[in-house]
């Protein structure tokens, strides 16, 4: 039988924690921030001059680095993480499996007759072959070329993880296709950074470069090792796949405002100090919605930094967790009937002239720019919509998009009543052909009147998952545990898009004799017009939305396989084509790979729940059932059968349910393993995703619904799975 103990055991450990608090740093953080990392100040200790520009330009300009400097480059890198401690080295990348990766080597050569030095030449740090075959290529590497390597990217600095020299790189098929989320992502923001700089040229000739900014919000939620190891469904799923809801949940909202937990608050101070020394500025902390949830944000930084820096975040929060005995839980909802996680991205775009596009200024010359730029990002969402739903698609997210909590699955833009009107005014007010000059000023005098401080009360509507919040966009439908990439690949190839069409839109205008103010002008207008059905500044979590949308002809895509279908379309293929970030075949190898890691994860979730259910749930109930007809028959010996029935009422009315809930269990469990079985003998990875999402993936509610049943039934003595209350609520 299950063995209670253990839950038992679990409880008392919990119970007994005392908070770890790291000792208390008398420096400060300005000290020890980025001290782990190679910055720019650490190269100049440590490179020679040449090496130091060759480095830099990398990074500022993406020039190549030749190999002599190269060697020059990692033989300063070398010293500078041997003067950490650092005895290994290895290049740090992520492939399409999720957080990061890394094969580490020793800098120790042995060289014969019993001595060794420490070797780390300009190869080892350009590129390097990981043992590949296990990370998914969607069939690029079979098709092309049997093996991959990681290549240097000079553009993140390397860092030192423990005693590891980490060098960030992207990873790629020898024939060139990415097979990670950063190639892609470079690529993105270097189609973005081209088209923007173009349009942004348009009111300042001095602007070279623009830069996308990412500023990530992290939700997650911990949980004690105890009662992590008491729950196998959690440990080996990410969330709780039984467990009835506890009759207190978020209701009374306490923990959002309350103050953190001394245990959380120690390990959150022990992390925030990791993660500064790795250069991340963490800033905010808070307790999130739901019980045992919480929130970290940095800074914004350059969209590639931002990115490298979550995933390192997300990294070492789960290593400095074991250091205080809890787990960290990532996943978009651990518990049904409490919020889930996700982590909004802040998006915008910066110029080298230190001006962010989508801040509303002062002066009409400088809000037609913020106009051009944010009425091009609603345009991008309304044309390519799927596109960035696909991009946040994951089975996790699943549970949270559309649960009334999260935004809904339908993509919409939210830009509040204020820029409503201006942008509805100006729609009207601009008229087709040449425009008399009266107009004109009093168009610019209209744009020039964007009130800042009305700007910052835009944010109220928390329901709309891409929103503009004063200065910035905010995207709130990515998934907690998602790599920021994908969702930030999709947003500026989409934009950068956008832009070329505006641009090539405003210079026909202007060929045709329009003045540039007016050619601008008027192609906002049209994007204003065609872009209408995408904006909503209602309620998106209710049910007339859903309506509304529809009749707009808003997709709302509520599963994975079918948000996925938009990489079969061939406009999307063509998108990605033309900004030059993925090519039809990665983008067919990418399609592959998310449709079998979504297989993979409802498959690992029903076999779970089967296993859970049949070794643990049943056995439990059949114990309790027995226990409870042992007393019937024991009252029948005692009092005889007339007096035994009345007086054993209550019981045999809880044996008959115990029955039928077991019953149900049992069936459903079997049903469910067949449905398994008739979906592992499809090929086509889409079928048999949609069989997983459709055939499979319902089971799990039904025998959680009959499990929980049992749960309210069974003496609490009995129960071998740490409750949902215990889970949310002990620490
Ligand atoms: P919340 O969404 O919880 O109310 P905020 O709106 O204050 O919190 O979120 C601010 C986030 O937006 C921070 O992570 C911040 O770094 C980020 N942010 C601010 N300005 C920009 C920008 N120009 N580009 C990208 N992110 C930004
Ligand atoms: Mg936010």
């Amino acid at each position: 039988m299950a063995n209670p103990q253990i839950r038992t055991k679990a409880l008392a450990d919990v119970l007994d924690r005392t908070p770890r608090f790291p000792e208390v740093h008398a420096r400060k953080i300005s000290e020890f921030f980025g001290e782990n990392v190679f910055t720019e100040d650490a190269m100049r200790m440590f490179l020679t001059e040449d090496a130091y520009y060759a480095v830099r330009q990398a990074m500022h300009h993406g020039a190549r680095i030749d190999r002599k400097l190269a060697d020059q480059v990692s033989s300063g890198m070398k010293e500078w993480a041997a003067s950490k401690g650092a005895t290994h080295y290895t290049h740090w990348f992520q492939p399409l499996t999720g957080l990061s990766a890394e094969k580490h080597d020793a800098f120790f050569e042995p060289i014969g007759g019993g001595r060794s030095i420490e070797r780390f030449d300009g190869s080892m740090l350009v590129q390097q072959e990981p043992d590949a075959s296990s990370f998914p290529s969607g069939g690029i590497r079979n098709t092309f070329e049997a093996r991959g390597y990681t290549a240097w990217d000079p553009s993140s600095p390397a860092f030192i993880m423990g005693r590891t020299l980490c060098i960030p790189t992207i990873f790629i098929s020898y024939t060139g296709e990415a097979l990670d989320y950063k190639m892609p992502l470079l690529r993105a923001l270097h189609a973005v950074d081209q088209a923007a700089t173009e349009v942004a040229r348009y009111f300042d000739k001095e602007v070279g470069k623009v830069v996308a900014t990412l500023g990530w919000e992290q939700e997650y939620f911990l949980i004690d090792k105890a009662l992590y190891h008491a729950r196998p469904d959690i440990m080996m799923t990410g969330r709780a796949l039984f467990g009835h809801t506890p009759a207190k949940g978020q209701q009374l909202e306490d923990h959002y405002f309350g103050s953190i937990p001394d245990r959380v608050h120690a390990f959150m101070r022990d992390f925030e100090t990791e993660a500064l020394k790795l250069g991340i500025p963490v800033k905010t902390r808070h307790n999130e919605v739901a019980p045992n949830q919480f929130e970290c944000a940095p800074v914004f930084e350059e969209t590639n930094l931002a990115v490298d820096h979550n995933v390192l975040l997300m990294d070492l929060m789960e290593k400095v967790a074991r250091n205080h005995d809890f787990r960290v839980l990532l996943h978009e909802k651990p518990y049904a009937g409490v919020n889930g996680s996700g982590k909004h991205n802040n998006w915008s775009l910066a110029t080298d002239t230190g001006v962010n596009l989508l801040r509303p200024a002062k002066t009409p010359k400088e809000n037609l720019r913020f106009l051009t730029f944010f009425v091009n990002t609603i345009k991008a969402i309304h044309s390519h919509a799927d596109i960035l739903r696909a991009s946040i698609a994951s089975a996790g997210n699943d549970h949270r998009l559309g649960a009334n909590e999260a935004p809904p699955a339908i993509i919409s833009v939210f830009i509040g009543e204020h820029l409503s009107n201006l942008l509805d005014e100006l729609e009207k007010s601009i008229k087709a052909g040449k425009m008399p000059a009266d107009l004109k000023t009093e168009l610019k005098l209209n744009i020039g009147r964007i009130p800042p401080v009305m700007l910052d009360n835009t944010d109220r509507n928390r329901t709309s998952p891409f929103a503009f919040t004063g200065n910035k966009f905010e995207f709130r439908a990515v998934g907690s545990s998602a790599n920021c990439a994908a969702a930030m690949t999709a947003l500026n190839t989409i934009m950068a898009w956008q832009l070329r069409r505006f641009k090539e839109a405003v210079d026909a205008r202007i060929a045709k004799g329009a003045k540039k103010d007016e050619a601008i002008l008027q192609e906002i207008r049209e994007l204003i017009s065609s872009s209408k059905p995408i904006r909503f500044e209602g309620n998106g979590y209710g049910e007339e939305w859903v309506k509304e949308a529809a009749k707009r002809g808003l997709g709302n895509i509520r599963d994975t396989p079918r948000a996925l279908d938009v990489w079969e379309r061939k406009e999307t293929k063509q998108v990605f084509a033309d900004m030059d970030v993925l090519s039809a075949v990665e983008i067919e190898a990418r399609h592959e790979i998310e449709l079998h890691s979504y297989v993979l994860k409802v498959q690992i979730e029903s076999r779970i729940c089967g296993d859970l259910a049949q070794n643990h749930i049943i056995p439990t109930a059949i114990a309790y059932q027995n226990r409870l007809i042992e007393n019937v028959r024991g009252l029948r010996e005692v009092l005889g059968e007339a007096a035994a029935k009345k007086a054993g009422a209550t019981q045999l009315k809880l044996i008959q349910e115990i029955s039928e809930h077991l019953g149900e269990v049992k069936v459903q469990v079997d049903a469910m393993i067949e449905a398994r079985k008739q979906a592992n003998k499809l090929e086509d990875s889409r079928e048999k995703a949609i069989a997983y999402c459709d055939e499979v993936k319902p089971f799990l509610d039904r025998i959680r619904y009959h499990s929980d049943k049992l749960e309210l039934l069974v003496d609490d003595g009995l129960w071998p799975l740490p409750k949902m209350r215990e889970v949310l609520f002990t620490r």
